[in-house]
């Protein structure tokens, strides 16, 4: 029987390795490729606007790539249990298929809409490809419990063997025999403008990572051809605050699914080929294992992505407090080293992975003692890359509630800046105001007589006017609008 198929994009925006799609294809004469704008995920508390714009930029590269099929995206918004069924019904559907998603929102969802389907006689087929292994076969080799080792997991994926090999996308002559759509259906159901969705985008700044396979394919060519990197690939001796990035950059790209993170994987394998290679866990294989790390742990240990009700996750008695927590995510800590981290976040939704260290770590156990479910919830809103498995994992591993427990080993928000930048570059490009700070002060600029200050046009901090005659006046210094982390500190530790 020839079918009529949606195939639903929700994750792996892309062509490329979809065994899901490729599945939509066979036996269909009808096929709508579909896009749900869900109110539940697509929320202005979760997403930001960079990572908005980088969504709507990989919808338009997914139905440019479509249309050369004599395809198109379809796009609607709502719940995806109340929008299909009527969608079901009024393209006489007969097929669904979508790519397996192991998040808790996603599996309910599909579990719903699954029935939904199945009630009304239609096929169902869903396909592993956003992780490298079926996760679920993982924790069933390791006796239905996630690894809670790297080393473990290592073992496990060892006696799966090597992940599958990714599938070529569709071409002309596979979509063949598809209807091409009536010229009503190509004005309905287009992709919104970021204007159009209602969304404010004048704090944007230039689009350094646009969204979208095409970008995403371009982007892993460019790395992969420099062998000797790749091959090299130390991830300790990659550096927080290089002025380019020192990684690859492709974790958005993983993240929305415009690269199938199989497709990275044999890259890398046949780049290594034949060559001698770093190897895991501080290699780019190591990275992408690490990436299944944290996907395992993510389904097999409840609440994961909470403190409360997770069964790995040390129970610490953190402090509320909103001041400190404010002036953290709005980049106004008073350290110039977490401020320029959370301030390349702000703007560019990307930070390294050691930059991510060190200001997870001031934010938890390091120094303000606030829960890194906060920091959990500011990465997920302005990180392009935002996952919910990887960022619920790492900010464990950060905070040392989970996989690490040295709490103790503490990055020092003035030291560890300074090994892989001692002139401060990498501040003086995020937070220029602190551009004309001698190297010496730049890490700690309240250390600097209030001479160099002044002459630098930043005091860094301000007294009060009533204080002494050395006060800065308007004109000589910048007056802060809101109290910084170290005035806070200063005020607490007068107080007692
Ligand atoms: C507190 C905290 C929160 C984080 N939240 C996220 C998140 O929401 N989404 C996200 O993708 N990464 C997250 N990471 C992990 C990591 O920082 C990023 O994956 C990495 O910096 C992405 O840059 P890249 O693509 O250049 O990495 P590369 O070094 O080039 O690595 C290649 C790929 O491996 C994967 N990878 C690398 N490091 C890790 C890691 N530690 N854990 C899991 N996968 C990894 C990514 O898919 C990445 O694209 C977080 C790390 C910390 C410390």
């Amino acid at each position: 029987m020839a079918h009529v198929c949606i195939h639903w994009f929700r994750k792996g925006l892309r062509l490329h390795d979809n065994p899901a799609l490729i599945a939509a294809i066979r036996d269909c004469k009808e096929l709508y490729p579909l896009f749900i704008l869900d109110p539940y995920l697509h929320d202005n508390t979760r997403v930001g606007i960079n990572r908005w714009r980088f969504l709507i930029s990989s919808l338009q590269d997914l139905d440019c790539s479509l249309r050369k099929l004599n395809s198109r995206l379809f796009v609607v918004k709502g719940k995806p249990e109340e929008v299909l069924p009527k969608l079901f019904t009024k393209w006489n559907v007969t097929k669904l298929t979508y790519e397996y998603d192991t998040e808790p929102y996603s599996l309910s969802r599909d579990k719903n809409v699954t029935t939904l389907a199945e009630e009304r006689g239609i096929q169902v087929i869903y396909k592993i490809s956003h992780t490298l292994y079926d996760i679920d076969r993982i924790i069933e080799k390791n006796n239905g419990k996630p690894p809670l080792t790297y080393n473990r997991l290592r073992d496990i994926v060892k006696v799966l063997g090597s992940p599958k090999k990714p599938i070529p996308a569709p071409t002309l002559e596979d979509m063949k025999n598809l209807a091409s759509f009536s010229e009503k259906h190509k004005q309905e159901y287009g992709i919104p403008s970021l204007e159009e969705l209602g969304l404010d985008t004048s704090s944007l700044a230039e689009e350094i990572f646009p969204g979208g396979e095409q970008e995403a394919l371009r982007r892993l060519n460019k790395y992969m051809q420099r062998t000797g990197w790749v091959c090299s690939f130390e991830k300790p001796n990659t550096s927080p605050n290089s002025l380019s990035p020192s990684t690859t950059v492709l974790s958005p790209y993983v993240t929305f699914g415009c690269l199938s993170a199989r497709t990275f994987w044999w890259r890398l394998a046949e780049v290594y080929q034949g060559r001698k290679h770093s190897d895991p866990p501080v290699s780019l294989h190591g990275q992408l294992l690490w990436r299944e790390f944290f996907y395992t742990a993510s389904v097999g240990i409840p609440n994961f992505n909470k403190m409360q009700g997770n069964t790995v996750c040390t129970q610490v008695d953190w402090d509320e407090n909103q001041e400190y927590l404010a002036a953290w995510r709005e980049a106004r800590t008073g350290f110039p080293f977490i401020d320029a981290i959370m301030t390349q976040l702000r703007q560019e939704g990307w930070m390294h992975h050691l930059a991510r260290h060190a200001v997870a770590c001031f934010l938890t156990r390091g120094d303000l003692w606030i829960s890194w479910e906060e920091g959990q919830k500011v990465f997920e809103e302005l990180l392009l890359d935002g996952d919910w498995a990887l960022n619920a994992g790492n900010w464990q591993w950060l905070s040392a509630s989970a996989f690490f427990h040295q709490f103790f080993r503490v990055y020092s928000p003035v030291a560890f800046g300074k090994k892989t930048d001692k002139n401060g570059d990498y501040i003086k490009k995020y937070l220029p105001i602190l551009k004309k700070f001698p190297p010496q002060y730049i890490y700690e600029p309240w250390k600097a007589p209030r001479s160099v200050q002044q002459a630098a046009g930043c005091i860094a901090y301000a007294r009060r006017p009533s204080a002494s005659s050395e006060s800065p006046t308007k004109k000589q210094g910048l007056k802060r609008k809101a109290p910084t982390v170290v005035d806070l500190m200063q005020k607490k530790q007068k107080k007692s």
